[in-house]
């Protein structure tokens, strides 16, 4: 009887191994959206990878025909055309926004997506970006206030109270987005998969043999591929915020995308970039560009604040700082370029 009973626990892990063993190749998908490019991987079977990239590019083309403002008809363009007046929108775009401000209000209003028309005044995401002039600079930010947003839940409804403003979900979307794919790979019972929505990282899951993914910190004033370090997480977000995402250069200045609504211009502190590691994508996008707006001390410091929240910041001095979490080596992280050093 003992006998039996160890050969069938011997058949047992025989028969586990070899499905822990099969593996699938990884099937990657990208295509241009959302103003980048976005790459999506799974690890299931070919034909059943190809069924869910599909739907899953099919949800990102719909979730940016809803909060892109510059599609036209979408929820966004609807809303930013329509002052005044109560503009009817999905759910979700409802979501998006009421998640936007919750950012807002935690940074006095450094992160506001109501910063559309200051956006279209430096143009940094087009080909032909320009120094606005003093007066225009301050007119726009006339035009920047997140409590100009209502919502109305229960008619679902966004209204824009103030003539000029403009909603821009660009800080956010791309986190957004990547939550809703996640929620449907974990319908779908998947077990790992790698979301990249330009830079927009979601490592679902860990590596098919279950160790963590490592990811490369991007290098903010080297070239893409060049990293300062690696860190190594599982089923968690890492989005970055950064001086070299999008940016133009003049007289010797660099001025980059992500602007403050006080000043007006692109902020200029220390930072150099910031990357977010946390489980909400959201979180991830939008805490990165709030605390890169806060600054090192004020941003690290929002960092310790929230539970489940990890950061690494890097200054335009070649200084990496690293919150808790990563210090006290619950997260990995390992630096790797030698011009940079991290803080104690
Ligand atoms: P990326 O788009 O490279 O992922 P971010 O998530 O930091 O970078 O978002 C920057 C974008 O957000 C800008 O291109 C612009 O559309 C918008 N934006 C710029 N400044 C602000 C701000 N202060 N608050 C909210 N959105 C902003
Ligand atoms: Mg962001």
């Amino acid at each position: 009887m003992k006998r039996l009973l160890y050969l069938e626990i011997f058949i047992f892990l025989i028969f586990t191994n070899a499905c822990t063993i099969k593996k699938h190749e990884p099937v990657t998908r990208s295509d241009f959206l959302l103003n980048t490019i976005v790459e999506l991987t799974l690890f299931e079977d070919e034909k059943t990878s190809e069924i869910m990239l599909s739907d899953m590019f099919t949800e990102i083309r719909d979730c940016e025909n809803r909060y892109s403002r510059y599609i036209s008809g979408s929820d966004i363009a609807r809303i930013n055309e329509n002052i005044g007046v109560p503009v009817s929108v999905s759910k979700d775009t409802i979501d998006i926004i009421e998640k936007s401000i919750y950012f807002s209000e935690i940074s006095n209003g450094l992160f506001d997506i109501s910063i559309g028309a200051l956006v279209d005044l430096w143009n940094i995401n087009s080909d032909n970006p320009r120094i606005p002039q003093q007066h225009e600079v301050n007119a726009a930010i006339q035009d920047i206030d997140y409590k100009e947003i209502i919502l109305d839940k229960e008619n679902i409804t966004v209204t824009l109270s103030k003539s000029g403003i403009l909603i821009d979900t660009g800080a956010i979307a791309k986190g957004y987005i990547t939550d809703r794919l996640v929620m449907y790979l974990k319908e779908k019972k998947v077990d790992s998969a790698i979301l990249n929505l330009g830079g927009n990282l979601y490592l679902f899951g860990s590596k098919k043999d279950g160790s963590a993914w490592n990811i490369g910190i991007r290098n903010p004033f080297g070239y893409q591929g060049d990293y300062i370090g690696t860190v190594s997480v599982k089923n968690l977000s890492i989005v970055t915020s950064g001086i070299y995402e999008r940016y133009f250069e003049a007289d010797g200045i660099r001025y980059h995308h992500i602007l403050n609504p006080m000043t007006g211009y692109p902020e200029n502190n220390n930072l150099a970039s910031v990357s977010i590691i946390t489980e909400s994508s959201t979180t991830a996008d939008g805490l990165s560009t709030t605390t890169f707006l806060l600054g090192l001390k004020d941003g690290m410091a929002l960092v310790e604040e929230l539970d489940g929240v990890e950061a690494i910041m890097v200054t335009r001095d070649k200084k990496v700082y690293l919150s808790s979490g990563i210090k006290n080596g619950e997260m990995r992280f390992k630096l790797t370029n030698e011009e940079y050093t991290i803080t104690k």
